[in-house]
């Protein structure tokens, strides 16, 4: 979830931490560093809000009554939550630290911490968290392809894929712009190398351009004589 404030965005931050002070300064110092703040005092109820309000990042204590920080991370990740995970842990052992990563958490703070330091991991992890998305998530025009759910959209409409035409069409979209051989297909996407008698490449070329250019406004996928084909905006 993203706040629209006047214009900019404003990332959403859910902490979980049972001791209030510390929840008090943590919330105050990243409100005053213009982020909006959730927060929740035990795993439970920590657990559902983030569910519900999909914050932009959690900060997570690891001793919190009801469920510790560990398992709320650990559920978490397995229900699909991507958020970038900061733990807080009173503890400096190795052995803490590898737990914590091992339930899904992105980074770690020690008790106590310095304020300055909290809201430094917390920009560095917003940043890495948006590059992620960037990457994963593939643009041509109107088209897009989501590479982790596996969904493809063009003009907002969900367009449905077989396993082989989502592949071809992954390929093209990181080669957009570039006009690619058949050749340069089978082998990427059918991992074989290209048989030129026969026509699978085109076939499923044509399969391709009927859902995704079909009945929508201008083409994307372009025909290169002599080369192949090529996706471009
Ligand atoms: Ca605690």
């Amino acid at each position: 979830m993203t706040t629209v404030t006047a214009g900019r965005t404003r990332p959403t931050i859910l902490v979980i931490e049972d001791r209030a002070e510390v929840l008090e300064v943590v919330s105050r110092t990243l409100t005053e560093s213009g982020y909006s703040v959730l927060t929740a005092q035990d795993g439970e109820s920590g657990l559902a809000i983030a569910l519900d309000q999909a914050p932009d990042l959690l900060i997570l204590d690891i001793g919190l009554p009801k469920a510790n920080g560990l398992d709320v991370a650990r559920e978490l990740r397995e229900r699909g939550f991507r958020a970038p995970v900061l733990m807080l842990t009173a503890r400096v052992t190795i052995g803490d630290r590898v737990a914590g990563l091992e339930a899904g958490a992105d980074d770690y703070l020690v008790k106590p911490f310095d304020v300055d330091e909290l809201v430094a991991r917390v920009r560095a992890l917003l940043r890495r968290s948006t590059l992620r998305d960037e990457e994963l998530q593939l643009r041509v025009g109107t088209l897009q392809l989501d590479t982790v759910s596996r969904e493809v959209t063009r003009d907002g409409t969900p367009i449905s894929l077989t396993q082989k035409e989502y592949a071809l069409l992954e390929y093209l979209m990181r080669h957009a712009g570039h006009a690619v051989t058949r050749e340069q297909i089978a082998e990427h996407v059918w991992k074989t190398e290209f048989d030129p008698s026969t026509n699978i490449v085109d076939v499923y070329i044509n399969y391709l351009r009927k859902k995704i250019d079909g009945a929508q406004g201008a083409n994307l996928l372009h025909t290169v004589r002599g080369t192949g084909y090529m996706l471009r905006a």
